[in-house]
């Protein structure tokens, strides 16, 4: 079945006992079992799983082509989980251009937890195995990566991983599954912060981590997630299947209308650097066009003139609003160093932009003028 099609149906059987077409929402939180406590469904306490978001977590399996899915009350909780499941005296092998809240998770947290990281550069394959431990255990990046926009070599990336015994998890929040599937690059857990994409309305709060196979990671997730308790509400797990009904329908228009504003504005003579993989001028366009099926919504901008020309460009942008994430149907903009703090390495001319659904030339009229 072809992706738009899984995107319809994945998981989505009719309700047995109405008929309804759309999923209810189960908000039990206990379920029934037997007097000597033998269970008679799936289901017991609505932390250990509910049906809602059993049906979320089938979805994203069958759309990313896992085994099996957890879903999260957010991206860093679905994060949290897969360190917390590490034995403690792993290492964790990191990209240097990551999520800022991981970074701090691993900066601050890990060591909490008896876990060790090292950031090196995975696009350099003698400096990543140069890093690699005896007692590295994840391998983890992103691609494309936020906010510097790098593309990342999946496939190499999940073999290096394999030789040194590692697993590698990608958090493929950018992308999301309608333009990359990290699993079939080799990958074995992916993670996404379905406050993104998924849920595509900036309505909903959620994460997920989506395993290649129902194997040890799942389990130790699972379990993590069980006794820490960072579960997906039903009502966010309803509000993310919604999402992902109409994903791939979303992916496609915020592609075309990024690479059409990173095209029109490329050559702009207040514009240093235009970074977006859907251009022949990304360093990795080649690396980005074998592995994604369209390039994604979200680009960074670097501004000629340094912190005060870029705030100066976000302060005159009247369509585009100020605000963070990511994902949804209307375009953000953002500087992007001024939210992540003074320990960010995020260049001080470098916007991030969201491009949402609006008509791609509108967008270019409110960046062009903004610029002027
Ligand atoms: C937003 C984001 C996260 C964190 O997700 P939350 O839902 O905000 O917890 C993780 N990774 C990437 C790439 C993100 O953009």
């Amino acid at each position: 079945m072809r992706f738009e099609t899984l995107a319809v149906h994945a998981a989505a059987e009719m309700d047995a006992a109405t008929g309804a077409v759309t999923p209810p929402i189960h908000l039990s939180t206990t379920f029934h079992h037997a007097p000597d406590g033998a269970p008679v469904s799936d289901f017991s306490y609505t932390r250990r799983g509910n049906p809602t978001q059993s049906q979320l977590e089938a979805a994203l399996a069958a759309v990313e082509g896992g085994e099996a899915a957890l879903v999260f009350g957010a991206g860093v909780a679905a994060g949290a989980a897969a360190l917390q499941s590490l034995e403690s005296g792993s290492h964790v092998l990191f990209h240097k251009d990551i999520y800022y809240t991981f970074k701090t998770m691993a900066e601050e947290f890990m060591p909490r937890w008896g876990l060790s990281a090292t950031f090196a550069d995975l696009s350099d394959g003698k400096a990543a195995r140069a890093a690699l431990r005896p007692t590295t255990r994840l391998v983890w990046a992103e691609s494309p990566t936020n906010p510097m926009m790098e593309i990342l070599d999946l496939a190499a990336i999940a073999r290096m991983a394999h030789d040194a015994g590692a697993r590698f998890l990608v958090d493929g929040t950018f992308a999301s599954p309608a333009l990359q599937r990290p699993l079939m690059l080799g990958a074995d857990v992916v993670l996404h912060s379905m406050t993104k994409y998924l849920g595509g309305h900036s309505d909903v709060q959620s994460g997920a981590l989506v395993f290649a196979k129902r194997g040890d990671l799942y389990d130790r997730a699972a379990h993590t997630r069980h006794v820490l308790g960072p579960v997906a509400s039903p009502f966010s797990s309803w509000l993310i299947l919604r999402g992902l009904r109409t994903l791939p329908c979303r992916m496609e228009r915020h592609s075309a209308n990024a690479q059409a504003i990173a095209l029109a504005i490329e050559k702009h003579p207040r514009v240093a650097s235009v970074l977006y993989p859907g251009l022949p001028s990304h360093p990795r366009h080649d690396v980005a066009a074998r592995q994604m099926k369209a390039f994604g919504g979200m680009m960074s901008i670097r501004v000629k003139g340094g912190r005060a020309a870029a705030v100066g460009v976000a302060s005159k942008v009247k369509l585009f609003l100020n605000a963070t994430s990511l994902g949804a149907v209307e375009s953000l903009i953002e500087h992007r160093i001024a939210l992540e703090g003074p320990d960010s390495t995020t260049p001080e001319d470098l916007l991030r932009l969201s491009v949402g659904l609006e008509h791609p030339d509108d967008l270019i009229d409110d960046l062009t003028q903004a610029l002027a």
